[in-house]
């Protein structure tokens, strides 16, 4: 399927010299192309190519420099189609998501274009006459990436347009189940006409690079989305190089149905977050605690919901859900199941894998899971929702903010006073109530606790490749 999947260094597609990788079409499980990893020798010459590209970068203007990354947002229009075919043949999401996906990647180079040109200092009010006290806002250097499968644009883009749009370079390592979407993606940047060295693209194996690149001191900034071991890793190796780092971990959101909820559309919203990108996301909904007034209408047409879904192949139009990205998220459903049903849980509809090619797995309800099972305490990353009960207002809340993640929480009700007592009180980076709000390139994404720091997104999603120089002068 792939014409060439060569690594993006200094402003050239180089074939990188370390070993060859494999990418399957998890649809299929066929090799669909080879990928060089990148030795030590290729990641020293991003590293050298970031340095520069920096110390020009950061010179060009915040109006040039989103004059480019809004024409990377215009090709990525142009080019959507193309990318998205790519993006489903690597990463199995049905076609439509991975279109809205490389869509929403050009809204979000759009954001940044603009929101570049705010990094705004301030001036502090001095003691003595004739002094200007100026807080300014400067690019905190190069930057090292890591974004994931599950989104291999949007992730890949927050990364990229942030750290240009604050005046930094970056090395970005992308995935390597998922890499031909990505250099759609960055084709759009070369050809939108970013200089050499301000945007570098490798892959290889990810321990290998992540421990190469953090603690070399080119290196200021490290953002990372992944899992939460990973991710603690990572932190703990950027605390000890000094480096700043943004965190965007995983979650296991619980979703409160309230009684007084309009319980048609709360199903009809959280049955479609719940299995868009068959449960890859780390916001996706996965606890739910329903009213016990409202338990079996909720669940009964969730169930519904559910077993309507057709299954298949992400580029056939008539599928709603494609395969799992890799056969060790099929692995992990069969576990993470097995353990919940030993446990007593009941699985009212799906729980297996679908066929013996590609990594096709039934959307999954179980209800009496039971606190101890796996599925309550580890985030499952793939098509299961689970039905809890609840009674009463502060016992439900306690029950949502048990878990170490703090990522996204969502909430259905009618009752202000309920909505507002949900939103102060759940303890998570996002919160959205009544409908999905969370996710888009003008609002802050991000976790709190075990779910990381930081944010992508918003203007917080800019200040994270910022840092602030006091300067004060006199005469
Ligand atoms: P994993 O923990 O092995 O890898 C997660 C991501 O981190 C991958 O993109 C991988 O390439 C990268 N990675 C792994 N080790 C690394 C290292 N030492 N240095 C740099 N990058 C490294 O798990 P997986 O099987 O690929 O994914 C499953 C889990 O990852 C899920 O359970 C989920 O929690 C998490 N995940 C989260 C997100 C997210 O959006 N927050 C995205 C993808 C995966």
């Amino acid at each position: 399927m792939y014409t060439t999947l060569d690594h993006y260094i200094d402003g050239q597609w180089v074939k990188p010299s370390g070993k060859t990788l494999e990418v399957y079409n998890p649809a299929n499980s066929k090799v669909i192309g080879e990928l060089g990893a990148a030795s030590k020798g290729d990641l020293d010459k991003a590293i050298a190519a970031a340095d520069k590209g920096f110390k020009a970068w950061r010179k060009v203007s915040a109006f040039e420099r989103g004059k480019i990354l809004r024409k990377a947002g215009e090709l990525m229009r142009a080019r959507a189609d193309e990318i998205a075919k790519v993006l489903t043949q690597e990463q199995g999401k049905v076609l439509a998501e991975a279109k809205i996906e490389v869509l929403m990647g050009a809204d979000i180079f759009d954001w940044f274009a603009s929101e570049g040109q705010r990094a705004y200092g301030r001036i502090i009010p001095a003691r003595a006459d004739g002094v200007r006290n100026m807080v300014i806002m400067e690019p905190v250097g190069p930057v090292a990436g890591f974004s994931p499968w599950n989104f291999p644009v949007t992730q890949a883009v927050r990364k990229i347009a942030a750290s240009l749009a604050a005046g930094c370079s970056i090395i970005i390592k992308c995935p390597e189940e998922t890499p031909g979407s990505p250099i759609g993606l960055v084709k759009c940047v070369h050809d939108a006409g970013v200089p050499p060295g301000v945007v570098n693209l490798v892959y290889g194996v990810p321990a290998e690079i992540s421990e190469y690149l953090i603690p070399s001191p080119v290196i200021r900034k490290i953002s990372f989305t992944g899992s939460v071991p990973v991710g603690k890793h990572l932190a703990a190796l950027a605390a000890t190089h000094m480096k700043r780092a943004t965190m965007e971990l995983g979650g296991h959101a619980p979703v409160l149905v309230f009684d007084d909820a309009d319980v048609d559309s709360a199903t009809k919203i959280m049955a479609g977050s719940k299995f868009r990108n068959a449960g890859q996301v780390c916001i996706s909904p996965t606890r739910f605690f329903v009213h016990e007034k409202v338990y079996d209408k909720f669940v009964g047409d969730f169930i519904a919901a559910a077993k309507n879904l057709k299954v298949g192949d992400g580029l056939d139009p008539a599928s709603n859900m494609g395969p799992l990205a890799n056969p060790r998220r099929v692995n992990a459903m069969e576990t993470i199941i097995a353990d919940a049903q030993e446990k007593g849980a009941k699985v009212q509809t799906g729980g297996k894998r679908i066929g013996n090619q590609g990594n096709f797995f039934e959307p999954t309800v179980l209800t009496d899971v039971p606190e101890t099972a796996r599925i309550m305490n580890d985030e499952p990353f793939g098509p299961v929702a689970v039905m809890l009960r609840f009674k009463d207002t502060d016992e439900v809340l306690s029950r949502a903010n048990k878990l170490p993640f703090g990522l996204a929480s969502y909430a259905f009700t009618k009752n202000a006073t309920t909505a507002t007592k949900v939103a102060d009180a759940l303890d998570s980076g996002m919160v959205t109530i009544n409908h999905l709000g969370l996710a888009l390139p003008e609002t802050p994404f991000g976790g709190i606790k075990d779910s990381g720091y930081g944010h992508e997104g918003g203007i917080e999603g800019l200040q994270v490749y910022l840092q602030a120089k006091f300067v004060s002068h006199m005469g």
